[in-house]
C-alpha cells in the first residue's frame, strides 16, 4: 500500500449533508476528534519518540477544551458506528500540546513526518484531514464576488450567500512518471533536491489535457525524451497542499536526453541492477532515491523488481 492511500473510513456523503446529524455526531461523547495545530496532526506519545505512534483522536469534551479550537471542523467519516472529525486548533497563540488539556498527552508533528510514524490507515486519515482544513483556511472568500463564504456539508462545500456560487475542495492532479528504455529508467534531480537524490519526473496536469498527454508533454519539456506507450500504475493523495499524484510508466523511444535547466538540475538513465540495489537499501555511492512515503519509490520498485 502506498502511504496516504487506503483510507478505512466511510465518508457517509449521504449523511454529512444533514447539519443536524453532523452537529449531533460532533457532540456525541463516543465521537472522536483529531486536532491539527498549524496543519500538524496530534500524535499520542512523547515528542522524541521514533514511533510507531497513534493518531491523537480525542473525545469531544477534551477537544473542545483546547485553547484555539475555534477553526474549521471537518467530518472525516465513520469508522464502524464511530464518527471521526478533524478540528483546527491553530486559532490561539500557544502550542496547545504544552498546556491543558493536552499537556503530557502528545505532540503535534508535520504531516509528512507523522505519516511515516503511524499505521497506513492513519496516514490516509492525515492526508484527508490536512488537505481539507488547509483548503478551508485558504478559501474563506468567494472567488467570484469576494464575499466571505460559509462552510456546508461538514466541510465538503462552501457557499457564497451573496452570489449563490458553490465552491468545492480542490484536488490538483499531478502526473509522475517513470520513463523506461529496455533495462534503464529515467530519473531527474530537482534543483532543491540534495546532491545525489534522483526521482521520477513529475508535473501538474493542465486543463484540456489527458493523463497520457501530460506525461508525454512533461517528459518532452523537462528532458526532451519522446515516449510511446503510457500505462497507469497507481495514484496517491499528496496533501501538500492538495495534489493527487498519478503514477505512470512510459516507454521511451531512445535514450537521447536534453535537460531543461529551468526545471531540473540534472537527469540520467539508471540501470535496473542499480535501481534494484537502491530499492533493497544497499548503498550506491553518490546516488539515492525517495523513501517509501513517495509514490516515486513505488514506481521505481515495481519496475526494478520486474513487476512492470
Ligand atoms: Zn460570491
Amino acid at each position: 500500500m502506498i502511504p496516504f492511500a487506503g483510507s478505512p473510513l466511510n465518508r457517509a456523503s449521504e449523511k454529512r449533508i444533514d447539519p443536524e446529524w453532523v452537529a449531533a455526531k460532533r457532540r456525541d461523547p463516543s465521537s472522536l476528534i483529531l486536532p491539527l495545530w498549524r496543519l500538524e496532526p496530534l500524535l499520542l506519545g512523547p515528542d522524541k519518540s521514533a514511533g510507531p505512534l497513534q493518531l491523537g483522536f480525542l473525545r469531544p469534551e477534551v477537544a473542545d477544551a483546547i485553547p484555539g479550537a475555534a477553526g474549521p471542523c471537518i467530518f472525516l467519516g465513520l469508522d464502524g458506528d464511530t464518527a471521526l472529525f478533524a478540528q483546527d486548533v491553530a486559532q490561539g497563540a500557544e502550542n496547545p500540546a504544552t498546556i491543558a488539556p493536552l499537556a503530557g498527552l502528545g505532540h503535534f508533528r508535520d504531516a509528512r513526518t507523522a505519516a511515516q510514524m503511524v499505521s497506513i490507515r492513519d496516514a490516509a486519515i492525515i492526508a484527508q484531514a490536512k488537505a481539507m482544513i488547509d483548503w478551508h483556511l485558504r478559501h474563506g472568500f468567494c472567488p467570484r464576488c469576494g464575499t466571505p463564504t460559509r462552510m456546508m456539508d461538514a466541510g465538503y462545500r462552501r457557499l457564497c450567500d451573496n452570489c449563490n456560487s458553490e465552491h468545492f475542495p480542490r484536488v490538483d492532479p499531478v502526473v509522475i512518471m517513470l520513463a523506461t528504455h529496455d533495462d534503464a529508467c529515467l530519473l531527474g534531480r530537482g534543483k532543491i533536491f540534495p546532491p545525489g537524490m534522483f526521482s521520477a519526473l513529475a508535473g501538474f496536469m493542465e486543463p484540456g489535457e489527458t493523463i497520457e498527454e501530460a506525461v508525454r508533454r512533461e517528459l518532452m519539456e523537462e528532458a526532451s525524451v519522446r515516449v510511446g506507450e503510457v500505462t497507469y500504475y497507481a495514484t496517491q493523495p499528496w496533501p501538500f497542499p492538495s495534489s493527487l499524484m498519478i503514477g505512470c510508466f512510459a516507454t521511451a523511444q531512445s535514450r537521447d536526453l536534453k535537460v531543461d535547466e529551468n526545471e531540473l538540475a540534472e537527469a540520467r538513465w539508471l540501470e535496473r541492477r542499480l535501481a534494484r540495489e537502491l530499492i533493497e537499501g544497499k548503498k550506491v555511492p553518490g546516488l539515492s532515491i525517495p523513501p517509501p512515503i513517495a509514490i516515486a519509490h513505488h514506481l521505481i520498485k515495481a519496475w526494478a523488481l520486474g513487476e512492470r
